[in-house]
């Protein structure tokens, strides 16, 4: 049998800054299943996580990774099973962890229960050769997906799919602005704006990353440069209008000029602030154009689900797919943190196992 192994944040330091340790896979406790991972998706909190956060105490050692698929090797006594999951079979992983019992949980938001968590953040995740979650985060693999594109599914397009779905109500006809349309959570928009009869108006870094997004269903690409010449080209994208919808996840850099852009009575939902988590604004933005914010983290289980079932059919020409940027093997996964830091590539960083 091959080494068991993982990686593990001993103490938080720069992306990347991770040990590689062989173990021996725990036996899963009743209601927990153990997977033999085959693959692995990297996400920004991955980096979070090895970086730490400041005010937010982590369990250290931790292995982080949130996203993966494999096949189930183990169940704890008693456990059932989600529907299309067998013993043996390939499933993937839905990211959210919570208690299953309290009021916010039983109504299906288990995404605001007191005790939820993400894997890889609040226990050990991913970025390993095995791993154990609840029997109730498994879903199916679809279609003919690889193990490789299921891997780097559930958290992006859960993401996008509660900002745009349920945070932004967004309706057919209406425009987005999804800032990093390169990213792993902005090509998942581009593509589920698309997909809800929306215009899409992606902004990228370079001009081979607007390319990408044209194939990826984006009505306009905006090469970001100076924001003032951003702001006046969504002007005339949108016949001085703005955009319904904003797309946030970007902060601090980008703040002031998503409510520039933002329309009358719009919308900006954000789940992240990878440029900083400090932002200014200017209140009478805010209230003369009658402008909500809502924040965004992760979303409902249930909804994973939803998103499996509109793949399902047509699985070979779905409505969205996961975009792969680059494929590093498992013992690579210090690196693959960095490729994600560095920010030059289109879509999801995946780590085959
Ligand atoms: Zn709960």
């Amino acid at each position: 049998m091959a080494e068991a192994f993982r990686f593990r944040i001993l103490q938080h330091g720069p992306a990347g800054s991770l040990a590689r340790e062989s173990f021996k896979p725990a036996d899963p406790k009743p209601g927990w299943v153990r997977l033999e991972l085959k693959a692995m998706a990297l996400n920004r909190l991955d980096l979070w996580t090895t970086e730490g956060i400041p005010g937010y105490p982590l369990p250290l050692p931790i292995t982080p990774g949130c996203d993966g698929a494999g096949t189930l090797e183990a169940m704890g006594e008693g456990t059932v099973l989600p529907p299309g999951v067998e013993l043996g079979g390939s499933v993937m992983i839905a990211p959210g962890l919570s208690c299953g019992v309290c009021p916010a949980c039983l109504r299906g938001d288990d995404m605001l229960c007191a005790s939820y968590g993400v894997l890889g953040h609040i226990c050990d995740g991913t970025a390993a050769t095995h791993v154990l979650v609840p029997a109730a985060n498994l879903l199916p693999i679809p279609g003919n997906w690889s193990f490789e594109q299921a891997a780097a599914f559930p958290l992006v397009f859960l993401t996008a799919w509660e900002m745009l779905v349920y945070k932004a109500a967004l309706r057919p006809g209406e425009t987005v602005l999804v800032w990093g349309g390169g990213s792993g959570v902005g090509s998942a928009a581009i593509q589920l704006v698309r997909a809800l009869g929306g215009t899409a108006i992606a902004v990228v870094g370079s001009e081979a990353k607007a390319m990408q997004c044209w194939d990826l269903g984006a009505e306009h690409v905006i090469i970001r440069g100076d924001l003032k010449a951003l702001s006046a080209k969504v002007r005339d994208l949108t016949g001085k209008r703005g955009v319904e919808v904003v797309f946030e996840h970007t902060g601090a850099a980008t703040w002031t000029t998503s409510l520039v852009v933002c329309a009358r009575g719009g919308r900006i939902v954000t789940c992240g602030a990878t440029t900083g988590r400090e932002a200014t604004m200017d209140l009478r933005a805010l209230f003369a154009k009658q402008i909500q914010i809502r924040g965004s983290y992760m979303g409902r289980r249930e909804h994973l689900w939803t998103l499996l079932s509109l793949i399902q059919r047509n699985p070979t020409n779905p409505p969205f797919r996961p975009v792969i940027d680059q494929i590093f093997e498992l013992s690579a996964y210090p690196e693959a943190q960095r490729h994600l830091e560095a920010g030059q590539g289109f879509g999801k960083v995946v780590c085959r196992i």
